[in-house]
């Protein structure tokens, strides 16, 4: 096996991400994948009928967008384009009615009644900063903040909890259950910290970037990372499941795109008893029941608003989306669950035949559950758009024994990388001023089990590969 000065062990989107910043610095980098095609969880597949593409993991980049690594590649060059759905996210209520978040401030505010005034008062300051707010908020923990009041505005409100947000700024149930929607994104109680910095982060990416989906489908943004990598020097290779560090050629630095578990169980004695023990302490959160619909037509929301969104928040008010994302912690599932719906060809019609489309969807189940939600997700989208049911023509189910099945990090189908509460947040893997360093100074993490976590941004990709170049004296 050739040298290469640095293996990445996984090609996710923070594989990869951490392979191009190591490639742009003039490495040698070679990414070893386990799965049989690139891009973990943002990968496509027709998963139901011929001529329909399906997201299999990650659908709506909301961070993608807005990251400020990202933001850096010349992914369009490679293939990337953004489609931008009419609608970023929308929330319907019993009774027809909907809120929404749209791209502009004042428009989404228009929307909100009695609680406009007081989410433009909110939002529109922040938003004017969002940018510096991201690079900020999404680059290694522990650094001085380059926008420190931005920061501070972002960080008060951002460290209530979700519910707590929601009640102390508005008063309307089509507002607080907008911001329970986009706060549920967290997957934690709606009543723990920090829920409500998720929600400011998604809502601010709204207003700065969008929700856009890939055109062609997720598989188009790790297949432009992938070509921008290859373009740079970099080498990625598919069906090699890395069990032992026997199993790679020799490199200066090697960078895990997996979780704190199979990291242990791939270095073996590589890493010390006492960083092992601490990685054993790590948790992860909910699974995910996942579906994809094939439909005969668009889905036949009630209210209007709803037809022009990309992501559609169903599961009420706030107080049904905070009983429905509490059950999944208390190891239980509701008969209402709080149903994340994407309906891609709003945006991007290629993932379908003429007239028809895709619906792509989830909710939050008790970690390792196979308990089968499906007619419960059917039925809350039958809610508030009577007559799906009879638009589907094909679906495809997994459950969290399919999700690890598909992709190894998404342990007990938890696809955050571990529960991102306010401790986690903070000591993901574990408490350290440089989280992507292990003891071993070849071995590094990279994926979404290190700061700031879960999405498709390569931010944590990036965080790593600043910490190996600094390790290995190269200027990034
Ligand atoms: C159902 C679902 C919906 C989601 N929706 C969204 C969304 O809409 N927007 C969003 O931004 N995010 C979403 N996410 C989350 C997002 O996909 C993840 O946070 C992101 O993919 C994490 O990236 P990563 O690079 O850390 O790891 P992953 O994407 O999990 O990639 C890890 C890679 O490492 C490989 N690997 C693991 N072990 C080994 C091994 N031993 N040998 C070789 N290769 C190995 C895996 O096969 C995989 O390819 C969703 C995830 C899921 C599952």
């Amino acid at each position: 096996m050739q040298d290469r000065d640095v293996v990445v062990v996984g090609s996710g989107p923070n594989g990869l991400a951490a392979a191009i910043a190591l490639a742009r610095a003039g490495l040698s980098v070679l990414v070893v994948e386990g799965a049989d095609t690139i891009g973990g969880g943002a990968r496509s597949a027709a998963l139901t009928l011929p001529g329909f593409t399906h997201d299999v993991c990650s659908s709506v980049y909301p961070m993608g967008a807005s990251s400020p690594f990202l933001r850096t590649l010349p992914l369009d060059r490679f293939g990337l384009e953004w489609l931008h759905p009419p609608v970023p996210f929308a929330h319907p209520l019993d009774g027809g009615t909907a809120a929404a978040c749209h791209n502009a401030i004042d428009d989404t505010a228009a929307g909100l009644g009695a609680d406009g005034d007081a989410y433009r008062r909110l939002i529109a300051p922040l938003a004017q900063a969002a940018d510096g707010l991201f690079a900020d908020l999404l680059g290694p923990p522990f650094t001085i903040p380059r926008h420190p009041l931005a920061a501070l505005r972002f960080g008060l409100p951002g460290l209530r909890s979700g519910r707590g947000f929601a009640e102390a700024y508005f008063k309307t149930r089509e507002a607080r259950a907008l911001w329970a929607g986009v706060a549920a994104h967290a997957v934690i109680p709606l009543e723990s910290r920090p829920g409500a910095a998720v929600a400011l982060m998604l809502t601010l990416a709204a207003h700065a970037h969008g929700w856009p989906v890939a055109r062609g489908g997720a598989q188009a943004v790790s297949d432009a990372l992938a070509g921008y990598l290859r373009s740079l020097g970099g080498e990625v290779e598919t069906g090699r499941r890395v069990k032992s560090l026997a199993d790679l050629p020799p490199a200066k630095a090697v960078l895990f795109d997996t979780s704190p578990r199979q990291l242990v169980a791939i270095t073996g004695d590589a890493l010390p008893g006492r960083y092992v023990r601490r990685l054993g302490k790590y948790r992860h959160g909910p699974g995910v029941f996942k579906v994809d619909w094939a439909l005969s037509g668009s889905v036949p929301w009630t209210a209007e608003v709803c037809r022009g969104a990309g992501t559609v928040h169903v599961g009420g008010t706030l107080d049904e989306i905070s009983a429905a994302e509490r059950a999944p912690f208390d190891g239980k599932n509701v008969e209402k669950p709080f149903v994340l719906f994407v309906q891609p060809t709003v945006a991007d019609p290629s993932r379908a035949p003429a007239g028809k489309h895709v619906g792509w969807g989830y909710c939050h189940v008790p970690n390792g559950s196979t308990e089968d939600v499906l007619d419960r997700i059917e039925a809350q989208v039958e809610r508030f758009a009577p007559g799906f049911r009879d638009l589907i023509i094909g679906r495809h189910v997994m459950n969290t024994t399919a999700m690890e099945r598909h992709n190894p990090n998404y342990v007990g189908g938890d696809i955050s990388g571990g529960v991102t509460d306010l401790w986690q947040l903070f000591t993901r893997p574990v408490a350290a001023l440089d989280p992507y360093r292990t003891p071993n100074p070849r071995l590094y993490l990279c994926s979404s089990s290190t700061p700031p976590g879960g999405g498709v941004h390569g931010m944590c990709g990036w965080g790593a590969a600043r910490s190996v170049l600094r390790r290995l004296g190269v200027r990034g």
